[in-house]
Order: structure tokens, then C-alpha cells, then sequence
């Protein structure tokens, strides 16, 4: 039985859905190039997405992209640009970012500008049952002191929303200082849509809810992101939904991730300590990272340093080594199919133990397996000739005992970058680690 840790009832809960499964993750604000923190938070959704496919759920997994913000018109007119022109080339960039990554388990991806109207209709909604209200000139707010479980994710209420460190709307005239704008009204040179509640744009939290409630209804099952969205964010999003259908819980189940950090401080775009998806990239291969967020429990911080992406990328190459030399010497190549006993993913989807235990059981078909359930390939380099060639006659030294050429041939081998191993069926050659195997 899969467990889940709900950050809303602060423990782990079974997870009994049936076949079907309605999950929301939080996208990115399309105004910069993605980093590595965000990365790390849709490489562990995209496993755990085919995780539970390859259990026979049918997930269906859609993801937001805020491409109309506050960030986005502020770096627009940083450089001239048209902010929905600049959310468009970076939501392209996103894109192939997370390609280049091999996440690709996402049914859906939602652009708030596509959704407008659902949108404004929800906010319609919140204004007619009285937990918006306007502020001239401004927009419109939702008053959170009308809701009497606002602040039951974050553990926070009404009044120490006031002490919100991130992302609370600043405006003069709110009811409470934790009041979080719907829908802002449109400022010129901004972009805006026509509406009967004023022409504007809408606020940053509603644009997932009104998404989600177009594809999933008022409720569903699985809602994730990264843990610096609980508050306000996803706080905000309960508060929203469940005022506006009156039903509750608006999601059986949070997950959060814990944040990718750069000498303890979390990595992002407003904090300028951030290694682009990209530029990690272009040192290291897709699967380091891979192997980075599955070696660190998803809700647990994860310090990041150039030394961990190495290791990350030594671990690969060792462990495709060992495989590949137990094909040589059985002469078979297994399939990626699942035979390692998932009790530790069962168990809160804990990454960390099931690597542990393949490291208590190194064994071909689990290594096979574990990398086919994390998506890291494993590798397998060409062998020139030339080494090949050198292989046998050292191989044809070897059967004359001509144990001293067979040594300087083995020196010319490890000089040319290649490891050689003798068993049984013969020598096993293998690449000396560097990054420029992928
Ligand atoms: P943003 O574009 O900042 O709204 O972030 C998009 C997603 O990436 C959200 O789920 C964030 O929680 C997540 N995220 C952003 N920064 C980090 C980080 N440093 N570590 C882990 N997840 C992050």
C-alpha cells in the first residue's frame, strides 16, 4: 500500500485511490531561464508520476504556467519587451529544458492566459458570496478573515498572515494584511482583458485554481510543488476554491519538496544564486541531476555543490560498468523491468532507502531496474577498434604467459583513457571516468 505524507494532516496517509488520479503541480513563472531548484522539484514529480503508472494508475497530470505576473511585466520593461511576447519565449524554454531532461510525464500543460474566463468566473463566484471585495483603483481582494480555516496548511491564521515573509500582495486599503489579490486592475502599458468586474489581469493564485476546476472539478486528488508555495500560495488556493464551491477538502493530498539550496540559502531567480538548467547542462549530464534528487528524500533540503554532481555522475558511470561487465560475462542483457521489491517507494516514495538497499545488493537486474525506474540510462560507450585490437593481442600474451608484454600492453591500454578487467569470458574494457562519455 502506498503512503503519502500530507502536509495538511502532517502525516503520512494511505493512499487508496483507485485506477485514477488527478494530480496538480504548480509551474513555473515564465520570466528566466528555469534553474536546477526547479528541476529538482519536476524530476521528482515526473518519477513519481510513472512511478504510479507503472503500478497501473492512470495519472492524469497537469501543470499550470504562470505567464502573466507582476515578475513577468517588471523584466518585460526591464528590457523592452512585450511581457506576453517574453512569457511566451520562456515557456518555450521551459519546455525544452525540462526535455533536455527527460521529464516528460505531464498529460497537460495550462497557460493562465489560455484560461481567462474560467478565471474570471471564479472570481465572479467569490464575489458574489461575499469574500471579495474592491479596492478602487486596485483590484479585486479576498478577504481572509471570512474564512474560518484559512491558514490550516500553513498553520498560520488571520493575523499572523501579517507577518508574510513572500509574495502577499502589497496594496493600501486591504481588510487584513494577509488579504491576497484575485484579479488586479489593468495600469496602461499592461496586459489586460475585458471584464464586466473591471479590465485587468488576474492575481497569482486563482489563475490555479480556476485551471484545476476546469480539468478536474472542485476536488480532486494530489496537489504538489515546491515547500516555499505552502504560504501564501497554496494557502491562498484552499481558501479560494473551497469558499468559491463550498465543498471541502479542495485535495485529498499536498506534497511538497523541500528546496534545492546554494550555501543554505534556497536557489532562485529573485536571489540571482542560480545555475540554469542549462548551464548545469552543459557540464554534466541530465542524469547527474536525476541521480542528485533521488539520492535526497524529496521533502529534505538538498545543498547543492559541484563535487555532488560529479559524484552523482560517478555513480552512473560505476554502475553501468558493473552491469555491463555481468552481460559480458553472462552473456545476457536484462530488461528494465521492475524487480526490486518497492517497499521503501511505497513508503512515502523514500528514494534514499531503495539506493541504499541496491548498495546492500548489488546485484545486475536490481541496478537494470532502479535505472529504469528513475529514468537514467545506463551507459554504454563504443569501444574503438584500436583498443579492442590492443585487448587481444595483450589477451594472446596472456594464454603464451608472456606475462611481461601482456603488462606493457595493459600500460598502453590505461594510457589511452581504458580500464581492462579480466573474467572469465574474456576482458572487459571500459571507458576511465570523464564527463565526456554522454
Ligand atoms: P517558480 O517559478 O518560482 O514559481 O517555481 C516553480 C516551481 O519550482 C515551484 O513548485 C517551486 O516551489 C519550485 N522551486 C523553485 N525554486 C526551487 C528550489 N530552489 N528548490 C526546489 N524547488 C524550487
Amino acid at each position: 500500500m502506498l503512503t503519502l505524507y500530507n502536509t495538511l494532516s502532517r502525516q503520512k496517509e494511505n493512499f487508496s485511490n483507485g485506477e485514477k488520479v488527478n494530480l496538480f503541480v504548480c509551474g513555473p513563472t515564465v520570466y528566466d531561464y528555469s534553474h536546477i531548484g526547479h528541476a529538482r522539484t519536476y524530476i521528482f514529480f515526473d518519477f513519481f508520476v510513472k512511478y504510479l503508472r507503472s503500478q497501473g494508475r492512470s495519472v492524469y497530470y497537469l501543470q499550470n504556467i504562470t505567464d502573466i505576473d507582476d515578475k513577468i511585466i517588471k523584466r518585460a520593461a526591464e528590457e523592452n519587451k512585450d511581457p506576453l511576447e517574453l512569457a511566451k519565449e520562456f515557456t518555450k524554454k521551459y519546455l525544452d529544458d525540462m526535455k533536455a531532461l527527460g521529464v516528460d510525464a505531464v498529460t497537460k500543460y495550462a497557460p493562465a492566459t489560455e484560461f481567462i474566463p474560467d478565471i474570471i468566473g471564479q472570481v465572479e463566484r467569490l464575489i458574489k458570496k461575499r469574500y471579495a471585495y474592491k479596492i478602487d483603483g486596485d483590484g479585486w481582494y479576498f478577504d481572509i478573515s471570512k474564512d474560518d480555516d484559512y491558514g490550516k496548511l500553513s498553520g498560520r491564521n488571520a493575523a499572523q498572515a501579517e507577518d508574510a515573509i513572500s509574495r502577499i500582495d502589497d496594496a493600501v486599503g486591504k481588510k487584513n494584511k494577509g488579504d491576497f489579490c484575485l484579479w488586479k486592475f489593468s495600469k496602461p502599458g499592461e496586459p489586460m482583458w475585458e471584464s464586466k468586474i473591471g479590465n485587468g489581469r488576474p492575481g497569482w493564485h486563482i489563475e490555479d485554481t480556476a485551471i484545476t476546476e476546469k480539468f478536474f472539478g472542485p476536488q480532486y486528488d494530489i496537489h504538489g510543488g515546491g515547500v516555499d508555495l505552502k504560504f501564501p500560495h497554496h494557502e491562498a488556493e484552499i481558501a479560494q476554491q473551497e469558499c468559491a464551491s463550498g465543498l471541502k477538502p479542495f485535495v485529498k493530498i499536498w506534497m511538497h519538496t523541500g528546496q534545492l539550496l546554494v550555501d543554505g540559502k534556497k536557489m532562485s531567480k529573485s536571489l540571482g544564486n542560480f545555475i540554469t538548467v542549462r548551464e548545469f547542462l552543459e557540464k554534466y549530464p541530465a542524469d547527474a541531476l536525476r541521480w542528485i534528487t533521488f539520492t535526497h528524500h524529496y521533502r529534505a533540503p538538498l545543498d547543492y555543490t559541484e563535487a555532488l554532481a560529479e559524484q552523482a555522475a560517478k555513480h552512473i558511470w560505476n554502475l553501468s560498468a558493473l552491469v555491463r561487465k555481468m552481460e559480458l560475462i553472462t552473456d545476457t542483457k536484462k530488461s528494465p523491468s521492475l524487480t526490486l521489491k518497492t517497499d521503501s517507494l511505497d513508503d512515502d516514495l523514500n528514494t534514499v532507502k531503495i539506493i541504499a538497499e541496491l548498495f546492500e545488493d548489488t546485484n545486475v537486474q536490481n541496478v537494470t531496474s532502479l535505472f529504469g525506474l528513475f529514468g537514467i540510462s545506463l551507459l554504454e560507450p563504443v569501444i574503438p577498434s584500436k583498443i579492442e585490437q590492443l585487448a587481444k593481442e595483450r589477451e594472446q600474451c596472456r594464454t603464451n604467459q608472456q606475462f611481461v608484454q601482456s603488462d606493457t600492453l595493459r600500460k598502453e591500454i590505461n594510457d589511452l583513457g581504458y580500464e581492462i578487467e579480466d573474467t572469465p569470458k574474456g576482458p572487459f574494457l571500459w571507458p576511465r571516468f570523464s564527463l565526456s562519455l554522454w
